[in-house]
């Protein structure tokens, strides 16, 4: 227990020496790592929102079928991505960003109650000029 708290102690430390290295790493080598394993991903469940069709990667998110998430994370989960990487991906769809947002007022996955079918929040929003 005291080694842990040792090492505990060691890395806070060494991490408040080197802060701007660490973050300079982390955006230079492991943020184009991720970007690429991203892709990878998102080529392995379709490279398409499988609602309707949307392509454009920068607004594709890896969506959890059952809005389990929160689940994953506490089971020790590292993420869709490295899932995927690892081949585990039944858990998962391809959403764009608005099917996605759609998909969670539907579900009732940001606390709410599921409206599903209901209709009731989907407001068209005129353009005014
Ligand atoms: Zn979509």
């Amino acid at each position: 227990m005291l080694n842990k708290n040792k090492r505990r102690e060691y890395k806070a430390a060494y991490r408040q020496r080197n802060l701007n290295k660490i973050r300079r790493n982390n955006r230079e080598k492991i943020g184009t790592k991720y970007r690429q394993r991203r892709l990878n991903a998102l080529a392995v469940l379709g490279g398409i929102c499988v609602r309707c069709g949307f392509s454009d990667s920068r607004a594709l998110v890896i969506d959890h079928i059952n809005g389990d998430g929160n689940k994953h994370r506490i089971h020790g989960s590292h993420g869709p991505v490295n899932d995927i990487f690892k081949g585990i991906i039944e858990p998962y769809q391809l959403l764009c960003a608005n099917c996605n947002s759609i998909k969670r007022v539907e579900f009732g996955e940001n606390g709410g109650r599921p409206r599903l079918n209901s209709g009731a929040e989907r407001v068209e929003l005129e353009y005014k000029s």
